[in-house]
């Protein structure tokens, strides 16, 4: 086995945050609390969090002394025009409208552009995209590159659209019944994989032969951009503001979460070139987020996003960062603890299914692979499989169950260090070899509508 090392980190600790760990004693009695749904579990009683890498960023010095800084101005504050350039140097649009994180970004821009027997493509629309293009009565529609659900192919850009798909799809469609297309970039929801620039102009292509316009979901941008740098032909010497520049002018405009790549705790925002839509956007922000110059953050927040989407532009943060999540993925792959490949940009995926043969889909792997990694190491990942995204037969009421039995560890970024991971990779190499003894799940209580955050489980 070849002998790997943890990119060193690009940065110094100058505070700290105690984690304790817990007892296994301890951890039984959390879990038969929590109704042995990590969702229940206190963060104190949590060694390593690996729930989610949205607003779970730590901010540099830089940002934090910029929160001194914050004019809380009701309207104008200079913070807001710091972030205005900000965005407009890396993503190229007119307008720039903050909101306190990315949904309410795709609320208030599906409100103006999607009405009742719409359709939205995207590659995979992330959970709160599409609740939020199904409340308007529309549809959204996945059209992603069928090797994006195939956890062995190691091409190198799995969040590609399907061009071919999409074409079809609007001639089928029309592109009248199509206010948008979208693109996740990276795609969260197929693993945090990279789209690349050639996909993207493609996807561009299309839509301006049918008047379509084309908005990203750009949470993931930079990490995006830094897979693109180093996997697309003719981009190695590109710097990553020169990438992110590229993509976006081949689209409208954006959604943000700043909560990912702008390594803040909260915020987000949409940028946009069109200034009809951009009237239109800020009196619906009026209305439920606030003036279009704060749009329901602190002046102070807005100029943390502004400090942070500047280093995440930093190559040495980006290749740390990508690097991080490719160790984690590296150490478990070579003890064959299988995995989704190639590791995105995000989270590691194992997958539940080939992990715990012996237990049924509708005794849930995941979940109990979830359980199993609290019960032993005091690690919380979250289950992205049966419990969270099965569905019932309407006739039958039986579980139909999503292709992909997956658990997603997914890596906060600049807050865990190399030992923390070699620690995450030693309990689940442990946990695999000692799979056997890991048993599945039957629901005690559940509620009919995403299910995951509450239901209630026991132990067969
Ligand atoms: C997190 C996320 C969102 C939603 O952003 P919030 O800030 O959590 O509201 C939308 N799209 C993608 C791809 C995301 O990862």
């Amino acid at each position: 086995m070849k002998h790997i090392k943890p990119p060193a980190e690009p940065f110094r600790i100058k505070m700290v945050e105690k984690i304790r760990p817990t007892t296994r004693r301890e951890r039984d009695i959390v879990l038969r609390e929590a109704g042995y749904n990590v969702f229940n579990i206190p963060a104190e009683k949590v060694y390593i969090d690996l729930l989610t890498d949205s607003g779970t960023s730590a901010m540099s010095d830089n940002q934090w002394s910029g929160l001194l800084i914050g004019d809380e101005s009701y309207a104008g504050a200079k913070n807001f025009f710091h972030l205005e350039s900000v965005v407009k140097n890396i993503f190229c649009f007119n307008h720039v409208i903050p909101t306190h994180q990315g949904r309410a970004a795709e609320r208030i821009l599906f409100e103006a552009l999607v009405k009742k027997g719409d359709f939205v493509p995207n590659n995979i629309h992330f959970d709160t995209t599409r609740a939020n293009v199904e409340i308007r009565g529309a549809q959204p529609v996945d059209l992603v590159i069928e090797e994006a659900y195939n956890p062995d192919s190691d091409y190198p850009f799995k969040g590609n659209m399907d061009i071919e798909r999409l074409k079809k799809f609007i001639d089928k469609k029309g592109p009248e019944r199509i206010p948008l297309v979208m693109i996740t970039i990276t795609n969260n929801s197929g693993g945090g994989q990279p789209v690349s620039v050639r996909n993207i102009k493609e996807v561009s292509q299309v839509c301006k032969q049918h008047g379509i316009p084309l908005f990203f979901d750009a949470c993931r941008f930079a990490e995006n951009a830094y897979f693109i740098k180093k996997r697309e032909k003719g981009y190695e010497h590109k710097t990553i503001l020169e990438i992110t520049q590229e993509i976006f002018s081949y689209g409208q405009g954006a959604t943000m979460s700043a909560k990912k790549d702008a390594l803040v705790n909260i915020g987000g925002f949409i940028a946009l070139d069109d200034d009809l839509l951009a009237e239109k956007l800020k009196n619906l922000l009026i209305l439920s987020e606030g003036f279009p110059t704060y749009g329901g953050l602190a002046g102070r927040d807005l100029e943390a996003i502004a400090r942070g989407l500047e280093e995440v532009l930093e190559e040495d943060y980006l290749e740390y960062r990508v690097n991080q999540v490719a160790y984690l993925g590296q150490l478990l792959d070579n003890a064959g603890v299988p995995i989704f490949k190639p590791v995105g940009g995000h989270a590691v995926y194992l997958l539940a299914d080939r992990f715990l043969p012996h237990i049924p889909r509708h005794q849930y792997p995941g979940w109990a692979l979830t359980v199993a990694l609290y019960r032993e190491a005091g690690i919380r990942a979250v289950e992205i499989g049966g419990v969270m995204f099965a569905h019932k037969d309407k006739k039958t009421g039986k579980e139909i169950f999503p292709q992909l039995e997956l658990v997603r560890l997914a890596i906060p970024r600049r807050v865990y260090t190399g030992a923390h991971l070699e620690y995450v990779a030693e309990a689940i190499i442990d946990l695999y070899k000692n799979r056997d003894k890991i048993r599945g799940l039957r629901i005690v209580r559940e509620s009919p509508h995403l299910r995951h955050f509450t239901v209630r489980m026991e132990e067969i």
